[in-house]
């Protein structure tokens, strides 16, 4: 396979001397060199053009047989070394110690029109990095992540790629709801795609291991590929490192608060320090707008990873962060300078991003009243965002008694909305309408503006799921067809319009619909 080749992490950084294939904790190394697991009957279930076209191939180059061995694990590219990456991580807020690649292994770098793009195998079997695990993922997950991460970024947040979705003909072993039900489900393996998949984790282990040579190695590395601008390290430059990877989580942070994403299992070990939507695991969309809620069953007791915290969750990852990179700049007050700058800059975007939804532009000083308001509402009733903010976009100016009619299909229950409640809506669509007589759009312009930032399709879970159904029983079109509808996420596509509807009762307690879990 053509591909420009270029070689970075492994070529830059300590690989571990030892390349036998057997668990163990790895020091003094940022990779383990190993070689995927040859899967039993590989075959190529979707793949992304865009993403085929990025690396540099012809999408032609889908039909070929080293398109498959290539990214199902098969068969190596001449001159590269596979490696799964070292990391360790905090799971929920406690100290995991080494984590690392246990079912991702790394191909190689490609070079291709001034981007270098990472190209990964997520469930190609084991590494030094598997602990408990078999390395494997299975269909339902490779699905959701492989059409998630596409349809993230053509949403505008930032996030790894896909490239490919591959069944391996192999069967994995999974106890889906961790209830002692443990069944067989079908393997695959997705080709992920990122400029570099390194995470917080990468730090948090050489810092925990007091291993200053290589979490300076690494740093330097960092930003020396990814964060070219900071220039030639000194203490200053890494402080300015931290600023950007603080900014750039902020801004992946409040993209997902703005389309209604919530991640599941924000540990350390799962951000990426380039401010990317990583590792698509028990993450859901919010039907009900509700600050509480978390798709990840395994989070049930405390919701840490409830959709209101993911926000103040960021910091805290960034704290951990901070805590890591210290020993490279030994004094913490730039550190907590930049851990408040986070803080007010969230205040101020946050504004800023609900302001976009609801179609202001101008910047007046009843804003946050005027959207804690509405927050109040939302959370009165079962709404759906999704459908609430797109039909928003429809009201007319100077018809505040109209605005609950324009909005009426993303309630679930609109006729049981009465006296304090109906008062409450009454109220604040009297405020929004003399809030628009401030800005100085049409409604046709206020519309367009809204309808950039509220998707009319997200991947709902109960999509996902249904795509997840057919695949096992053999059908791949409602995956390739969700993944054309994911691509124009912002576009009215009346023809895909079942897919702008509220949540259907039967998938309202159902698994992989409402409860996910980290099985996958
Ligand atoms: P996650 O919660 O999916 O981000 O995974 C946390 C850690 O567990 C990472 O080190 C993963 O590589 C590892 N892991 C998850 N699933 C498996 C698996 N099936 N086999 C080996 N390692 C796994
Ligand atoms: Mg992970």
């Amino acid at each position: 396979m053509n591909l420009n080749l270029s070689n970075t992490f492994d070529n830059a950084l300590p690989s571990d001397p030892n390349t036998e294939n057997y668990r163990r904790k790895v020091f003094k190394a940022t990779h383990s060199y190993v070689t995927p697991k040859v899967p039993s009957d590989p075959k190529l279930i979707h793949a992304s053009t865009e993403m085929i076209k990025a690396i540099g191939l012809d999408t032609k180059a889908i039909k070929t047989q080293d398109f498959i061995d290539i990214f199902s694990g098969s068969k190596i590219q001449p001159n590269t070394k596979p490696y799964a990456m070292a990391y360790a991580g905090h799971q929920f807020g406690n100290w995991a110690g080494q984590l690392g690649d246990g079912r991702a292994i790394n191909l190689f770098e490609v070079a291709h029109q001034g981007k270098r793009w990472a190209l990964q195998l997520k469930g190609a079997g084991e590494t030094p990095y598997s602990r408990q695990g078999d390395g494997f993922a299975v269909l339902r997950s490779s699905i959701r992540e492989y059409l998630c991460s596409e349809a993230m970024f053509h949403l505008g947040v930032p996030t790894t790629r896909a490239l490919s979705l591959i069944l391996s003909g192999d069967e994995v072993l999974r106890d889906m709801l961790y209830n002692g039900n443990a069944e067989y489900e079908k393997g695959a393996i997705v080709c992920r795609v990122a400029p570099s998949f390194i995470r917080f984790g990468n730090f948090d282990l050489f810092a925990a291991r007091n291993d200053l040579k290589n979490l300076k190695r690494l740093t330097d590395y960092t930003i020396k590929y990814f964060y070219p601008h900071l220039g030639n390290p000194s203490q200053a430059t890494y402080i300015q490192f931290f600023n950007d990877v603080a900014a750039r989580t902020l801004e992946m942070i409040i993209h997902w608060q703005r389309v209604g994403f919530v991640h599941g299992v924000m540990n350390t070990d799962n951000m990426s320090i380039l401010g990317l939507t990583i590792d698509y695991g028990p993450y859901g969309w919010l039907e009900r707008f509700d600050f509480g809620w978390t798709p990840n069953t395994t989070d049930k007791q405390n919701k840490r990873y409830r959709y209101g915290n993911q926000p103040n969750i960021g910091l805290w990852n960034l704290l951990q962060l901070a805590n890591a990179l210290y020993p490279l700049v030994e004094d913490a007050e730039p550190f907590e300078a930049a851990l408040n700058t986070y803080k007010e800059d969230f205040d101020v975007k946050s504004l800023n991003m609900m302001r976009s939804k609801l179609g202001l532009h101008v910047q007046n000083k009843n804003d946050y009243e005027l959207i804690n308001q509405l927050e109040n509402c939302l959370t009165l009733h079962e709404v759906d965002m999704t459908i609430f903010f797109r039909l928003l976009s429809h009201y007319k100016q100077d018809n505040p008694q109209l605005g609950l009619e324009i909005v009426k299909d993303a309630f679930y229950k609109f006729e049981t909305i009465k006296d304090h409640i109906l008062k409450q809506w009454t109220v604040w669509f009297n405020f929004y309408d003399k809030r628009l007589q401030v800005e100085h759009l049409t409604d046709q312009e206020r519309q367009d503006q809204m309808n950039m930032v509220n998707p009319k399709y997200v991947l709902r879970n109960y999509m996902a799921q249904l795509a997840i159904d057919d695949a096992n029983k053999g059908s791949y079109k409602l995956i390739d067809e969700l993944f054309q509808l994911l691509k124009r996420p912002y576009n009215e596509q009346p023809k895909h319009s079942k897919w702008f509807a509220k949540r259907p009762e039967w998938a309202r307690h159902k698994v992989g619909c409402s409860m996910l879990s980290c099985s996958s």
